[in-house]
């Protein structure tokens, strides 16, 4: 493998905007960016051309799976997908692997499991369940990022949701700790209700299982979050936001001092229900996807700042659970399958203006970075910064084919779209790691600890 010294594109996204540069590496870090024509003498620079070179994508909702249930997804299969998608950098979800990371012993084993086996950079949040309090003290202290729960049943036993009691216990020592809380925020009165209206309803019609999740659940999950960061004067940020009438409550959370932020995903923006036909069990994710005229609202609120940025949550599981057989929305696993192809789905999607490159590299690289406290060495082209790059063609179009997918399972939503943006080359600190298709050299990714570089 050729050491690379440089690269040079005509489109380098930088903090200051998009302009032709030379990115000078050494180390394994960003050493400068350089005027175009500043290139170092000698072998070892990657001439990028026109192709876009852009901190690599920061994916923060992501679940592995592995140990226990590693036959969903494990890290070998599931950081090669994200290095092919260019995300240079995922942190782990604490549950659907067995140990749910609750405890610092499943966190080590978490570790031992994901040894040698990263092509990107991984770290873990750890999980917030009834009766875990005096776990989250010594978890920090080993290093994850923060902390995720549930305010409704998870979906797999071993991580149990939290009521307002259990945030109670929490919150406190995650605030003394700095600590974020990543938040599934459903409430399960509004859901129930809905449930009953539905016992008889057709579980293969998608309008049946969008009824079964309204909106009000969110809403008013949302509402009680921002009562509790304000009292606790915690960091609360809410999770795959997925109703427009979320927004305007964080907004004016927001303004109002309160430490909250918030995420969407890829499909929240892609899809819109009207298309999603009935037993179409590969679009089932809760809270579920709605219309589009939500989903532009959606948009607006990023646009805003409402919503801070865009992640995967990547959760696949293995086919059969999909319940393709039988087109039940109600028994097939929630989860959607796209950690490979979060960037050109937002990309297909997004306006393309002079400031596009920048504002998508906020929402996908810098913004995810920020929330596990990462964007003063990643989620940036600057001097300092860990040399983790993605370089792209914005107007390359591709249609996803299930033989390029690298997630451990192909079954997703974005089979046979067709969509904008490809991902030529991924370098992890100025290794290059991908390049058309192909990986190099062993993994190499690192694992992650909060506050340690
Ligand atoms: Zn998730």
């Amino acid at each position: 493998m050729t050491a690379i010294h440089a690269i040079r594109s005509k489109r380098v996204v930088t903090p200051e905007g998009v302009r032709p540069a030379t990115v000078h590496l050494s180390g394994g870090l960003i050493e400068a960016v350089a005027g175009y024509d500043d290139v170092p003498s000698g072998k070892g620079v990657y001439d990028a051309g026109k192709c876009v070179v852009m901190p690599g994508l920061v994916d923060t909702h992501v679940h592995i799976n592995e140990p226990g249930r590693t036959e969903w997804e494990g890290f070998e299969t599931g950081t090669r997908a994200a290095a092919a998608g260019g995300v240079t950098t995922l942190i782990d979800m604490p549950l659907n692997s067995i140990p749910a990371t609750t405890t610092v012993a499943a966190l080590e084993a978490k570790r031992a499991a994901a040894g040698g086996k990263c092509s990107v950079n991984v770290g873990f949040w750890g999980g917030v369940v009834p009766g875990n309090a005096g776990e989250l003290s010594a978890l920090c202290g080993a290093g994850v990022f923060g902390f995720k729960c549930f305010l409704v049943p998870s979906g797999v036993p071993e991580f149990a949701h939290v009521n307002e009691d259990d945030l109670r216990a929490a919150l406190p020592i995650l605030a003394a700790l700095d600590a974020p809380l990543l938040v599934h925020s459903e409430l399960p009165g509004p859901i129930e209700k809905a449930h009953k209206k539905l016992a008889k309803s057709d579980p293969t019609r998608y309008a049946n299982w969008l009824a079964s999740r309204p909106a009000s659940a969110e809403n008013e999950a949302v509402r009680m979050m921002i009562r509790l960061a304000r009292e606790f004067n915690a960091r609360v940020h809410i999770v795959h936001v997925s109703s427009q009438l979320s927004a305007p409550l964080i907004r004016r959370a927001k303004k109002e001092g309160v430490r909250i932020t918030a995420e969407t995903c890829p499909h929240y923006l892609f899809f819109g229900a009207r298309s999603i036909g009935n037993r179409r069990t590969e679009y089932k994710c809760a809270p579920p996807i709605r219309d589009s005229r939500n989903n532009k609202a959606l948009w607006n609120a990023l646009d805003k700042g409402a919503i801070d940025f865009i992640v995967s949550d990547h959760s696949p599981s293995p086919p059969a659970m999909k319940c393709l057989d039988t087109g039940d929305f109600f028994k097939s696993w929630g989860g959607i399958s796209s950690l490979q192809l979060g960037l050109p789905a937002i990309w297909t999607k997004m306006k393309r203006g002079n400031d596009s490159l920048a504002q998508l590299a906020s929402w996908m690289c810098g913004g995810p970075a920020k929330l596990a406290g990462l964007d003063k060495q990643k989620g940036a082209i600057g001097p300092g910064y860990d040399a983790d790059l993605v370089v792209w063609n914005p107007e390359k179009r591709f249609t996803v084919r299930p033989k390029m997918l690298h997630h451990r399972h192909k079954l997703t939503p974005y089979a046979n779209r067709e969509l904008r943006g490809v991902v030529v080359a991924t370098f992890l600190y100025g290794e290059m790691i991908y390049d058309r298709g192909r990986f190099s050299g062993t993994p190499q990714g690192a694992l992650l600890r909060r506050g340690k570089r």
